[in-house]
């Protein structure tokens, strides 16, 4: 992969851009997709924004948002949109199979491929781009992307509120080890654009249904088990109790954090019955890899204090699976 930079002479002329995420889109893939939109935009370009599947309704408010096509609603408008591309960027994941429907499209296409990205052990299937895994986020680096082609000065509000939600929601609200001191300067320079970071807070995290709420305090006095001699946490939901509380999209987000809350609990798992496979979530405090651990027994993959997985095998063999793994491979 050549760096980023040898990409800037393809875009000296006005371009049609493809940039797409990954399935199942997070703070940091919608606020890094439409940041780099926003900035394409402005430098006289096309871009065309491409979600994998729908955007979560917590991040729908997002400036931009509306203009973002779902691949699962609308699939021949995105593949036109591949298809009439000069040039494609793909955000916040390293392998195309991260992108579930888009993945064949992806692999095909011979337009030059962008990428921007922070996970662990990218594949080699990109033309160009930046791979680093030490950054808090990929909003972090397409605002390092817009700063090296000279262009710091032309952020706007729009472009500092999607790099925000980003970098807000990558970092645990700025609290976990990869926000660095260039990160909080960055977040300097995005408020002096003029952002509202307290009504962006309030959109990503105070907009529940008391649904959601009411879920949240089942879930962890029913379906949350402590395993203290592993230092370790896990939460079930089958797709039975999802159908009974009426789960929506988004409303597992962040679930999976809570059990870190708990005093002498550094490993976190949740696992959710869905509907063709047995989705994990992984997070760890400290030195428990967990993008080693989802890796070797889920087939996923991650950052080192956040991964996923997934299983073909029925919720309860995973889950049965999961517990044995564990008594062998924990935090210490
Ligand atoms: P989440 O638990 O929020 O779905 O994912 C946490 C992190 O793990 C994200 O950075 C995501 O990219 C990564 N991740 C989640 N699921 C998978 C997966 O199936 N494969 C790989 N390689 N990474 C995953
Ligand atoms: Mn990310």
């Amino acid at each position: 992969m050549l760096p980023i930079q040898e990409v800037f002479p393809l875009l000296q002329k006005p371009c049609k851009v493809f940039i797409t995420t990954h399935h199942k889109p997070d703070g940091d893939a919608i606020g890094s997709m439409l940041g780099l939109s926003h900035y394409l935009s402005l430098k006289g370009h096309t871009p065309t924004a491409i979600s994998p599947s729908e955007i979560p309704d917590f991040l729908k408010w997002m400036p931009g948002c509306n203009n973002v096509i779902n691949y699962e609603a609308q699939p021949e408008v995105a593949a036109h949109a591949l298809k009439s591309a000069d040039v494609i960027f793909c955000l916040d994941f390293n392998d195309f199979d991260r992108t579930k429907h888009l993945e064949q499209m992806l692999t095909d296409a011979a337009q030059p491929k962008v990428m921007i990205d922070h996970h662990l052990f990218p594949k080699p299937v990109w033309d160009y781009g930046m791979s680093m895994p030490e950054k808090s986020s990929t909003c972090e680096m397409v605002y390092d992307f817009i700063g090296l082609c000279g262009d710091n000065e032309i952020i706007d509000k729009n472009i500092a509120t999607c790099l925000y939600v980003g970098v807000m929601t990558d970092t645990g609200s700025f609290k976990f080890p990869a926000t660095t001191a260039s990160v909080h300067f960055m977040i300097g320079n995005l408020m002096d654009k003029g952002i509202n970071h307290t009504s962006i807070h309030e959109e990503v995290y105070d907009a529940w249904s008391e649904s959601r709420m009411r879920f949240l305090g089942y879930v962890l006095i029913e379906r949350m088990q402590v395993f203290r001699k592993y230092n370790a946490a896990l939460i079930t939901l089958s797709r039975k109790e999802m159908n009974l509380f009426n789960v929506q999209n988004g409303d597992t987000e962040g679930l999976v954090n809570y059990p870190l809350s708990i005093a002498g609990i550094k490993f976190a798992t949740l696992i959710t019955e869905r509907g063709d496979e047995v989705k994990m979530s992984f997070r760890s405090k400290g030195m428990f890899d967990v993008s080693n651990f989802a890796r070797l027994y889920f087939n996923g993959g991650g950052h080192f204090n956040a991964s996923g997985g997934r299983s073909k095998a029925s919720f309860e063999e995973t889950i049965a699976y999961f517990k044995k793994v564990l008594s062998d491979n924990h935090p210490k």
